[in-house]
């Protein structure tokens, strides 16, 4: 198998499963115990809470463990809501993860506004757009660190120094960015930031959301007394343990990130855009993350090469996981390039620090055979 889909999910690494195998067998207590057997994980939890905090340059306190990234985007606008009452309006993008577009669309059935900002063709936002946007009715900022589908990277520094500005929230979903790029919430002053293990050799189902100390926030779980009141809910320690230790990995790794992954997907980009006719990057050439890469393939049916790859071996995506059994079209590309049905054709390759000049070699071989084989079926 050839796996180019990190961008959906990623392996949990043996020094992370070894991390978290205690847990799951001899220190299976509950964390909320008054006797030693459980109450010492306590400890076990502060440490994971270290290392996430140290993946992003925050302070431990303000790191609060969720069951995924889902339910830290949907809590950070939620608290952001609460405080702010007479304020009915969230500030997005057209090209946010589901996990903001649709909690927004249930808000707006609730009877919130929701200004979803616009897009150019290289998948950049205008600063400008923000700085109309923001009326007085507006209680929260939700925009994202990089983009899921292209990897596109919004300018978050200026859009916090532009939130704090006007007094106005932000949430900013980091998920991707995450390991990726260096993640300094002391430079970049969001009130919210949201992240997820899966995507950096975490097991599935654990979570953080950031909450800057000042920043407002009642819980969006409700329940018992775990996360300092913050989340109710007995805390999954082998899942928070897993997290804890893939943030240090990669903190650890975060110098090479870049070097390692851009040369292997610059090489497989500009082969498959100089030998295959009729295809067409999607998202800006530089401002992007070093792993990921998505191109159109004119005349293409997105869903029939991606099978068609899978059954070589190669794992790639047309776009986000969570919506990959759906028959919508990609609504990032669709915002990007509203003209064309680009959106039904194109593909993600999102690599990760395993991926090898090998890898990228077979799947450039193979790009060009199935696109002959299938534009031939076609003609
Ligand atoms: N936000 C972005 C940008 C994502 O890519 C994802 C996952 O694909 C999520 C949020 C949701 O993360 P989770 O699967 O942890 O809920």
């Amino acid at each position: 198998m050839i796996y180019l889909d990190h961008n959906a999910t990623t392996r949990v690494l043996p020094e992370v499963l070894e991390a978290m195998m205690p847990f799951f067998t001899t220190e299976w207590g509950n964390p909320s115990s008054s006797y030693k057997f459980g109450s010492k994980l306590k400890k076990v939890i502060e440490t994971a809470r270290e290392q996430v905090a140290d993946l992003i340059g925050a302070h431990p306190l303000e790191i609060i463990f969720t069951s995924c990234a889902t339910e830290s985007n949907n809590a950070a606008i939620q608290a952001a809501l609460k405080a702010n009452p007479g304020k009915r309006r969230i500030i997005t993008s057209a090209v946010e993860h589901s996990a903001v577009l649709n909690h927004c669309m249930a808000l707006e059935k609730e009877g919130y506004r929701v200004t979803r900002l616009p897009v150019d063709r290289d998948g950049l936002l205008k600063l400008a757009d923000l700085e109309a946007a923001i009326t007085d009715d507006v209680a929260v900022v939700s925009l994202m660190w990089a983009n899921n589908e292209t990897g596109v990277l919004f300018p978050v520094k200026e859009i916090a120094e532009i939130c704090r500005a006007r007094g106005v929230l932000y949430h900013c979903d980091a998920v991707q960015a995450a390991g990726r790029v260096p993640i300094d919430i002391r430079q970049v002053s969001a009130d919210y930031l949201s992240l997820t293990g899966h995507k950096f050799h975490a097991p599935k189902g654990v979570g953080a959301l950031y909450v800057r100390r000042k920043a407002p926030y009642s819980p969006y779980i409700h329940g018992g007394h775990q996360e300092r009141n913050l989340r109710g809910g007995t805390e999954s320690v082998p899942l928070i343990v897993g997290m804890g230790k893939a943030a240090q990995i990669a903190l650890k790794h975060l110098p090479d990130y870049g070097m390692r992954t851009r040369p292997q997907r610059d090489k497989l980009e500009a082969a498959v855009l100089s030998s295959v006719p009729n295809t067409e990057l999607n998202g800006h050439k530089t401002q992007r993350l070093a792993n990921t890469t998505n191109i159109t393939f004119h005349g293409i049916d997105s869903e029939a090469f991606l099978i068609l790859l899978g059954k070589e071996g190669i794992c790639a995506s047309s776009g986000s996981a969570c919506l990959a059994d759906s028959d919508e079209p990609s609504h990032v590309i669709k915002a990007m390039k509203p003209e064309g049905a680009q959106s039904r054709s194109m593909i993600r390759f999102s690599l990760g620090l395993e991926t090898t000049g090998s890898d990228i070699a077979n799947v450039c071989d193979e790009v060009r055979s199935l696109t002959e084989m299938l534009r031939a079926a076609i003609t």
